[in-house]
């Protein structure tokens, strides 16, 4: 069979910024700023996917400038083809450069973005899944003195969150603990809670603050100690009553393999800007739920368009019961046109438009230089 004629015409891409309404702050540092490189795939036709990444230096060791240089090579190699045949461009993009999960999932889901709307289907369809599961965010308190992070605890229960991740990980661990018991005391008993050490602690560390929250009604705890450790993941997993959820330590497919193998997590946190995008991220639900693994959906600091193809894959995995979705209600302005909608109880929910559903504001864009391969 031959396959009458879509081709790849021209590729945009944009090193985009929107302000913070105040830092984020996590134990590996701070940010102001959400800096998202936007990719956006364009049809002969003028048809067009788009996809963003957010690049964390200190998770992926990406930054937005190495980005715009690699993804001007990854976008030469794409012009003139299907953009239906995915797999190949995906292979295309491992070969061009090593690692770069970040940059990859941007071309990744504008690629899925386009297939879907060129089968005419939402992704979450696309991807094989329904609108039936029911998607609550959490809300993220930032790691900062005790009295602080209580307040901003308080402010997000007021407004309703059904669950707050807190950031924890400073070395030693004691203050962490005055942090999170001061909070629970705060909220009262029944607000589920749920941690991130982002690799801050040591195994001892880790030991005294799971054990000092162990009656704190913790839903589980990230990362807790350096992602490379699998020696001490693996010992405090198999220790902990808290279960221990891998983030930092699976980026991909072949990191859930090992992780899961040497029983060094309880749960997984799938990323599409670590996975390089929906294709792995269905790679590492995949493994999961052949070992029974539960996982949770989280993101760097993308805005409501990366965010809204997160929930599209979300929805077509029951496997996923952890949703991290708060990004987008951290920044100062939003430059999205369609896409995800939180209610006021915080369901995140997205309609039937084919794709992601999500697009950028022309006029926002037009604020950064548009780099153009044809
Ligand atoms: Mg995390």
């Amino acid at each position: 069979m031959t396959m009458n004629g879509l081709k790849i015409d021209r590729i945009e891409i944009y090193p985009t910024r929107i302000k913070l309404i105040e830092p984020f702050v996590i134990s590996v540092g701070a940010i102001t700023h959400a800096r998202n490189t936007v990719v956006k795939i364009i049809l002969t036709d003028g048809r067009y996917g788009i996809g963003e990444c957010c690049p964390y230096r200190s998770i992926h060791g990406e930054t937005m400038e190495g980005q715009m240089a690699i993804a001007q090579d990854i976008a030469k190699n794409l012009i003139g083809l299907d953009p239906r045949t995915s797999k190949r461009h995906l292979h295309m993009m491992n070969k061009v450069m090593k690692n770069n999960a970040s940059i990859k999932a941007a071309f990744d889901m504008a690629l899925y973005d386009l297939n879907a709307k060129i089968a005419e289907l939402p992704l979450y369809i696309f991807l094989g899944g329904d609108n039936k599961k029911e998607i609550f965010t959490d809300n993220t308190v930032s790691l900062l003195e005790a009295d602080k992070m209580v307040d901003k605890a308080l402010q997000f229960k007021d407004l309703g969150f059904p669950v707050l991740k807190v950031k924890l990980g400073e070395q030693p661990s004691k203050k962490d603990v005055e942090r999170i018991t001061s909070i629970r005391k705060a909220v009262g008993d029944t607000l589920p809670l749920r941690v991130d050490a982002n690799q801050g602690w040591n195994f001892y560390d880790a030991k005294y603050a799971l054990n000092a929250m162990k009656d704190l009604n913790i839903e589980h705890c990230e990362e807790p100690i350096a992602a490379a450790n699998i020696r001490d993941q693996k010992r405090l997993t198999e220790w902990s009553t808290i279960p221990i959820m891998a983030d930092e330590a699976v980026f991909n497919h072949h990191d859930a393999y090992r992780i899961l193998a040497e029983n060094a997590a309880d749960l997984i946190n799938i990323k599409l800007g670590k996975t390089g995008g929906i294709e792995n991220a269905m790679k590492v639900a995949s493994i999961c739920e052949a070992a029974g693994v539960y996982c949770q959906v989280g993101s760097f600091s993308e805005s409501r368009l990366g965010i809204s193809a997160l929930v599209h894959f979300d929805l077509a995995w029951d496997n996923i019961i952890y949703h991290d979705l708060d990004s987008p209600l951290m920044m100062s302005e939003d430059p999205i046109i369609g896409g995800l909608s939180y209610s006021d109880k915080w369901q995140v929910t997205v309609d039937d438009s084919p794709g992601h559903g999500a697009d950028y504001d022309p006029s926002f864009l037009k604020m950064f230089e548009c780099v153009a391969v044809k």
